[in-house]
């Protein structure tokens, strides 16, 4: 049984990047018969905002790509989000403490800081040990934090071995020994970092299959040695390349019109931007351009998306929608 999930940050409205990501889970998922899940990861609470999520779910709605599950708002699926399930990640944390696979730090940020600059200065990367941090778990430090009410922080004991990935899209990824450091996994304020709860999120809500952009592979290897930690075999993940804009650069605001929302506010046919957006790194066997989302479903395949970058062309956006 396939599950996949679409996993946005609340922190802007939706863009041709997400909403591309979503597309090809969802299609994914219709292909297969699988489930198809919204979780919002709202745990940046300083950037985080609810028009967003709103708008996340307006865009998603209009563009025909409704998710499978989630908390009955008003007889319609309201989202998972993170920031409500604070507790889970603080209970998982826990459990990889017991296990000793992560580890309680009683070092300021100011400390943690100054030891990343040391590292630095010395020419070395800065990348945490569980020694670097042992001194500062002093009988005093741990008094002080329980009087003022402080937790320590957790962090995951990263072991320094190479980690071969087999991605569905991008082949063979191998991540040497040693590239990362010992990172945080829950914060003193209880909140988790976003590896963390992602890991633990896929983990529970049983995804299958995880497809997302390119710019989180660096992640996948911190992710690959959390699911070790727990022994849970990880989900197959395949890592879609970027998109660019008509000049070859990284797609921004620069290009004019990127926001979901400004394709609709434009008059533009979700039909139109749905086929569109499929066909921004992935393609149809028979070559075939313009179709229905039944059509798309029926298709899609991992297989056939692209490993190099897309470009966004407005044009042939206007084209298409000119054939709808
Ligand atoms: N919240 C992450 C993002 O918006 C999700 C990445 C993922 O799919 O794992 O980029």
């Amino acid at each position: 049984m396939v599950r996949v999930r679409f996993a946005p940050s609340p922190t802007g409205y939706l863009h041709v990047g997400g909403a591309r990501t979503a597309l090809f889970n969802y299609l994914f998922a219709r292909h297969h018969n699988g489930s198809f899940i919204l979780r919002i990861e709202d745990t940046d609470l300083a950037r985080s905002e609810r028009i967003f999520e709103e708008n996340l779910m307006k865009t998603l709605r209009w563009l025909g790509l409704h998710w499978d599950e989630g908390p009955d708002i008003g007889g319609k699926y309201g989202p998972y989000r993170q920031s409500e399930r604070l507790h889970i990640y603080a209970e998982y944390a826990e459990k990889l403490v017991k296990f000793d696979k992560a580890y309680r730090v009683y070092a300021y940020p100011e400390e943690i800081e100054k030891i990343r600059e040391d590292l630095l200065s010395k020419g070395l990367p800065p990348h945490y040990t569980r020694e670097m941090f042992e001194p500062f778990a002093t009988r005093e430090r741990i008094r002080e934090y329980e009087e003022k009410g402080l937790k320590p922080a957790i962090y995951f004991a990263m072991p320094r071995e190479k980690i071969v990935h087999h991605d569905l899209v991008k082949g063979e990824v191998v991540f040497s020994e040693g590239s990362v450091g010992d990172f945080a996994i829950l914060r003193s304020n209880g909140v988790p970092t976003y590896n963390f709860a992602c890991v633990v999120d896929d983990m529970l809500m049983e995804i299958t299959h995880v497809i997302r952009g390119d710019d989180h592979l660096p992640n996948t290897l911190k992710q690959l040695a959390i699911y070790k930690a727990f022994g849970v075999n990880p989900p197959l993940m395949g890592h879609v390349s970027m998109i660019l804009g008509p000049d070859g650069k990284k797609l921004s605001k620069r290009h004019g019109a990127t926001s979901i929302e400004e394709f609709m506010e434009r008059g533009y046919l979700p039909e139109a931007v749905v086929n569109y957006l499929a066909l921004l790194g992935w393609s149809s066997p028979d070559g075939k351009e313009i179709m229905s989302m039944e059509e798309m479903i029926s298709k899609f395949s991992l297989e056939r998306v692209s490993k190099n970058p897309a470009i966004f062309d407005p044009a042939k956006l206007t084209w298409m929608n000119s054939q709808y």
